[in-house]
């Protein structure tokens, strides 16, 4: 049992939209096993309000104390792809030129499980320097790929899902998989890693032109057959993109409705970016439960478009924020939603919004949990949620300090952080069970 007195920030009720934060000035964290060993909150609130109470229930319980300091939920980010650590900022033409003269080249390398390893350690470590404590994550379409990530995230104890990506055509040789043996892979790999420890897996289709029919087919048997396994690809990120579809399955509604026909589509069904959609696709992304993983800062990168969070509030179906390394430029969760504000304000394709600073944290927490169906589990800090957090430093910068010092309101705190914050910002990464600075 553990304690910290320090700012708080959470979601008290985390299923209201858009979602409200709770900050407690002077609060205080519990932190304790629950039934089955798992290190959880066990009460949130106001230092006055429990500290007596606590100390009474836990005699001898230590309290950290952490003047100054913010502690809130973990990041979760929802789309992110480990090989790109070395992509990360490569010049390009677009999605596609990017794709062929620097993903699949680099992918490549991860046959070797060495290769592998050395960058799913580098991978996590820089996640948790930025605060990142749960993501939905690409591998290659190497099996050894998925071997390291999930291998390595099992010794931090995160809760970590990741897939071999599925691509049997329209790609090069190396990273090109066999459609027979892509799907034995996958179901071993489910029944290797899913539900172990914090771990899940996700089937990854890469995007429909990489994939064969035959592929999509059996990737959406697969996916009724394990129905609580993920499902993560992309889907209309860009127009060329978008046409390359048209011309493969001239007979499909749209693109996201190729998708559905193979059974892909469903809760715990993730989709990357989401721009290029009309109303039957968000009406259909709602009624099948399927969320999307909106990827502001690699939009805006590869000028791919703008999300419309208008539309998708419209239809109301889930979504969360994501910062879709390498396409996009960062693997901090301050750009990710500075980069959400800015396609948010855009008004040319499609309505602009003023997004609420707390809106944007939520949507990297709590609502990424929620559309991950991982609510209650990670990405926010009431009692029973998984004890995965940061703690923020708001005077981390000389500028920071000078910024957030003289905010006024919650909202002002927050938009200070996220305009103004990154890693500097992130003192501590706290994961559920093991510390890790
Ligand atoms: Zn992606």
């Amino acid at each position: 049992m553990k304690a910290y007195r320090a700012s708080l920030l959470y979601f008290a009720a985390p299923e209201s939209l858009p979602g409200q934060a709770a900050f407690e000035q002077d609060g205080l964290l519990v932190v304790g096993p629950d039934a089955t060993g798992r290190q959880v909150v066990q009460a949130i609130g106001s230092y006055q309000q429990l500290a007596s109470q606590v100390q009474n229930q836990y005699p001898g319980l230590q309290i950290e104390h952490l003047p100054g300091r913010i502690i809130a939920p973990g990041f979760v980010d929802m789309h992110i792809h480990y090989p790109q650590i070395d992509v990360i900022g490569s010049p390009a033409e677009g999605l596609l030129p990017w794709l062929e003269n620097y993903t699949f080249p680099h992918e490549k390398r991860f046959s070797a499980p060495e290769y592998s390893a050395e960058a799913a350690a580098f991978f996590i470590a820089e996640l948790l320097r930025h605060g990142v404590t749960t993501a939905l994550a690409f591998a290659t379409s190497h099996p050894a790929s998925v071997n390291a990530l999930l291998g390595e995230a099992q010794r931090h104890s995160l809760r970590m899902i990741a897939g071999k990506v599925l691509m049997d055509q329209n790609a090069p040789d190396g990273v090109r998989d066999e459609t027979r043996q892509s799907l034995i892979d996958t179901e071993a790999l489910i029944e290797k890693w899913h539900g172990v420890d914090r771990l899940g897996y996700a089937i990854t289709p890469r995007f429909v032109p990489s994939c064969s029919e035959a592929q999509l087919r059996g990737a959406g048997e697969l996916a009724a057959q394990y129905p609580d396994v993920w499902i993560q690809s992309h889907v209309a990120e860009n127009r060329d993109e978008v046409a390359w579809v048209r011309q493969l399955y001239p007979r499909a509604r749209s693109y996201l409705s190729v998708y559905e026909d193979f059974g892909l589509l469903r809760p715990r069904a993730v989709y990357a970016h989401c721009i290029h959609l009309d109303e039957d696709d968000r009406a259909l992304m709602r009624s099948t439960g399927t969320a999307a993983a909106v990827s502001p800062t690699s939009n805006l990168f590869l000028g791919s478009g703008f999300f419309d969070h208008a539309g998708a509030d419209r239809a109301g179906f889930l979504y969360g924020l994501a910062s879709d390394v390498g396409g996009g430029t960062s693997f901090s969760p301050f750009h990710t939603m500075l980069a959400a504000y800015y396609v948010g304000r855009e008004g040319q394709t499609k309505p602009g919004v003023s997004l609420k600073p707390q809106h944007l944290w939520w949507q990297h927490t709590a609502g990424a949990a929620r559309a991950l169906g991982l609510q209650g589990v990670v990405g926010n800090l009431l009692p029973g949620c998984e004890a995965d957090f940061v703690v923020l430093n708001p005077r981390a910068t000389p500028l920071l300090a000078r910024k957030t010092g003289q905010a006024g309101s919650l909202d002002e705190l927050l938009f200070s952080l996220i305009v103004l914050g990154d890693d500097r910002l992130i003192e501590k990464t706290v994961i559920s069970q093991a510390d890790s600075a």
